[in-house]
């Protein structure tokens, strides 16, 4: 199993990561995308990725970052790295728009996308209460596929996004009592469309809602989909990870040798 999208340099995780990847092993998470957020941060989320086989980045700011700043041309750099599978996570976030104007986080998100379009890498959109001005830039580009994570939008909007040829990933919301309608886009996407992520140590899965959230819980989001979908739990965890090295192929390199295996 993979879980495609989880913090692994945040304050709580990186003070425990020896044992948080020996439980999320032992949970038989067997991969993990650790996306940055932030140019301060980047190279020690890098250096995790280099510093544990199973793990691999990506390199990104996110809107809620904009008033830090970044080095575009550092970033590319960065971007070339081995172990850096994609560009993440970038998007709108219009939910906090005093924290950075919308001008400002679509100027990042412009200057983010360049960044894939260079490196020729997918990319990780997170999107908030800003579906149309993101669905609007995106249809503008032809790059390299995207995963919106986190989705807990509408199945319209998520048919939207598969036939530009995106991914969707779905969360530990999936699993809280008022997502009786993303339950429907749980049904609704491909078996070859969408993946799994924690977002940790954000959005803790019920039953540990509430509590840090770690990657060795991306297994109940599996088993909730599994349920919603009525099908079995390894048949999610084996789609899921072939749209992981299909989405990110450079991770698909990386790890080709055990993912043969497989
Ligand atoms: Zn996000
Ligand atoms: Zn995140």
């Amino acid at each position: 199993m993979v879980d495609s999208h989880a913090h692994l340099f945040f304050d709580g995780i990186y003070q425990d990561l020896d044992n948080i990847l020996k439980s999320a092993k032992q949970s038989g998470v067997n991969y993990i995308l650790t996306v940055s957020t932030d140019s301060k941060t980047i190279p020690l989320n890098i250096s995790i990725a280099e510093n544990h086989d199973n793990v691999c980045c990506s390199v990104g700011v996110h809107p809620h970052h904009f008033i830090d700043g970044y080095d575009l041309e550092e970033l590319i750099i960065l971007s070339k790295k081995t172990k850096v599978v994609a560009v993440g996570e970038i998007g709108l976030d219009y939910h906090y728009q005093d924290q950075t104007p919308k001008s400002d986080q679509i100027h990042l998100f412009r200057a983010m996308l360049s960044i894939a379009t260079q490196c020729n890498l997918p990319y990780i959109i997170h999107s908030r209460e800003c579906f149309d001005d993101i669905f609007c830039i995106l249809s503008e580009y032809k790059i390299p596929s995207s995963v919106f994570h986190c989705y807990t939008d509408s199945v319209e909007n998520a048919k939207k996004i598969l036939d530009l040829g995106h991914f969707i990933s779905f969360s530990g919301v999936i699993t809280f009592k008022k997502s009786i309608d993303l339950l429907d886009v749980v049904r609704y996407v491909p078996d070859d469309r969408f993946l799994i992520e924690t977002d940790c140590p954000y959005l803790a899965p019920v039953p540990h809602r509430g509590k840090p959230n770690e990657p060795a819980f991306v297994n109940l989001v599996a088993e909730c989909i599994a349920e919603v979908r009525k099908t079995s739990v390894a048949h999610i965890s084996k789609i899921t990870t072939n749209n992981f090295f299909n989405l990110f192929q450079k991770a698909k390199f990386l790890w080709k040798e055990k993912y043969d295996a497989v």
